[in-house]
């Protein structure tokens, strides 16, 4: 069959019009930013008050690019008699992000919940040097981290959560008890000061124990 006059023409005016009244997706960065999933590996942020310099990021990391410098202080005994204890001091915590290749090891190995994603992804540099992030850089993408998602109904109730909850119970049931003690021990004091006022009036004073052989 011979090919018709214009049919390519057509095809191709037909893809056109087809692709002009379907949704745009290209992304108009950098005047528009994208809307990233709240998942998204951009940069880690350190919360540094959890971090109990236990090492085990920078051992798990598979491209050794977590440094960490720390020193040992000497705590004080908390009461007289106690024992001395020693505890971590973080000097240095810096991630190479020009090593790193956002595995999430080590947020997924960090015992304390020191450690978290941030979808920041513009940190670009022109000297790779600079893509070395220390302790006060990871500190401020903390800031940037979103708010964990919403439990599903239902859920079991994360463990950190439910361990306050108890302590905090405990405390108001201490509270309540000592309360309880004190208002008893104030209502039981306020007849025995009436006895101890009426005692200098009551004439007969009080029953003496009767001396042996006395009838
Ligand atoms: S994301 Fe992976 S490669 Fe990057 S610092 Fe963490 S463990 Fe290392
Ligand atoms: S694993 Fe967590 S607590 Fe341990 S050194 Fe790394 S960030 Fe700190």
């Amino acid at each position: 069959m011979p090919p018709i006059p214009g049919a390519g023409l057509a095809k191709g005016l037909a893809v056109t019009l087809r692709t002009m009244t379907k949704r745009t997706v290209t992304a108009q960065y950098p005047d528009v930013q994208p809307e990233l999933p709240p998942r998204t590996r951009g940069v880690i942020g350190l919360f540094e008050e959890n971090c109990t310099v236990c090492m085990l990021c920078a051992r798990e990391c598979p491209d050794w690019c977590i440094y960490i410098d720390s020193h040992k202080e000497t705590v004080p005994a908390a009461a007289p008699g106690g024992r001395e204890r020693s505890r971590n001091v973080l000097d240095r915590f810096a991630i190479d992000f020009a090593l790193c290749m956002y595995c999430g090891i080590c947020i997924e190995v960090c015992p304390f919940d020191a450690l978290f994603w941030s979808p920041e992804f513009e940190y670009a540099e022109t000297d790779i040097h600079e893509l070395t992030h220390e302790r006060d850089k990871l500190r401020e993408w903390m800031w940037t981290v979103p708010e964990p998602p919403a439990l599903d109904p239902g859920a079991e109730e994360p463990k950190e959560i439910a361990a306050a909850r108890k302590t905090a119970e405990k405390l108001r049931a201490a509270q309540a008890a000592e309360e309880a003690e004190a208002a008893a021990t104030a209502q039981a004091g306020q007849p025995g000061q009436a006895a101890q006022a009426e005692r200098p009036t009551d004439a007969a004073g009080p029953e003496q124990p009767k001396q042996e052989g006395q009838e």
